[in-house]
């Protein structure tokens, strides 16, 4: 039987750890502020919204929401992120996605500061993240980096397979786990036999967004599961990309849906405002 990720609990962890960072900048005159930007009106959004703004709240980052309709205009939207930029006293832009289709999301992403630009989506931090400096790495596979570490498990040498090659997910995985010495393979819906590639993963990472896609027989004895995927069942229960009731028998490790991938990826999103504000300060 597996031992259990639990997301939650180290999520915690790190947030406890952020609210002493955060009354330190606070101590030298530094408030932490992230800006979120909603356009339309996505109920799945608002949700994600919520959190990071409790999140937020809890360790005593200051939260201002921006809430456009979804008649806005690229340059209303690209104005907006204008005026964010040249705020001091914000310190992260966030853009919820999605927004609305006669909008470009890319174009919206690039016009984003790459100093406040704590989701990591933006391209200098993406070609930062690939040639190893210093840079805010998109907040899921950060997540999954630090949940990996905390567990002391090992990834150098380890054979890494990526199932998914999202730009907010899967991609940014193939760096951080390169940077790690893994030897990693990524799988997409193209992929043929992906179930012979599975079958050799030391570390196995479920990011593409289906129901329960990764089975038993697709995963190695002893295999580390991590599953990033949030899906809905028939019943409205969430459930991630693993089969978890049967893959837990098999592997080391593996991550639970909810409570694994899910509240890491806020912790890091606030690891990421705090690291903004203390930018500032150097
Ligand atoms: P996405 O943009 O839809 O990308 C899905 C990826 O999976 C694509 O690369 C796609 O391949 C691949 N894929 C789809 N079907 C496949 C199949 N049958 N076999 C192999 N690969 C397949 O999704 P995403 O934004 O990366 O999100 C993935 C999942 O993670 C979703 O369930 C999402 O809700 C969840 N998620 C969770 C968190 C969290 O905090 N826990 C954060 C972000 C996302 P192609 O490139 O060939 O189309």
């Amino acid at each position: 039987m597996a031992e259990i990720i639990n997301g939650k609990e180290l999520a915690q962890k790190i947030r406890l750890g952020l609210k002493g960072e955060v009354t330190e900048l606070k101590n030298n005159g530094i408030i932490p502020k992230l800006a979120v930007i909603m356009v339309g009106d996505d109920k799945a959004s608002k949700v994600y919204v919520r959190n990071k703004s409790k999140a937020c709240e809890e360790i005593g980052v200051e939260f201002e929401e921006f809430l456009l309709d979804d008649t806005t205009t690229m340059e209303q939207l690209l104005n907006l992120i204008d005026e964010l930029n040249n705020r001091n006293d914000i310190h992260g832009i966030l853009l919820q996605s999605p927004i609305p289709k006669h909008l470009d999301i890319n174009l919206a992403f690039n016009k984003i500061d790459y100093r406040k630009d704590v989701d990591g989506f933006h391209p200098i931090n993406v070609g930062k993240l690939s040639i190893g400096e210093d840079c805010f790495i998109s907040c899921t596979p950060f997540g999954v980096v630090k949940m990996l570490e905390e567990y002391n498990i090992d990834i150098q040498g380890k054979n890494v397979v990526i199932i998914g090659r999202s730009n907010i997910v899967g991609k940014p995985l193939i760096q951080c786990m390169l940077k790690k010495n893994g030897t990693v393979t990524v799988c997409h819906s193209k992929t043929q036999n992906i179930k012979e590639i599975t079958k050799n993963a030391d570390i196995l990472i479920a990011a593409l967004g289906k129901a329960k896609f990764v089975t038993a027989d697709m995963v190695k004895d002893g295999a580390v599961i991590i599953d990033v995927g949030i899906n809905r069942n028939d019943d409205g229960k969430l459930v991630g990309d693993v089969d978890f009731e049967n893959v837990e028998k098999k592997a080391s490790y593996i991550t639970p849906v909810p409570g694994g991938v899910g509240p890491m990826t806020i912790a890091m999103l606030m690891t990421n405002v705090v690291k903004a504000a203390k930018n500032l300060e150097k």
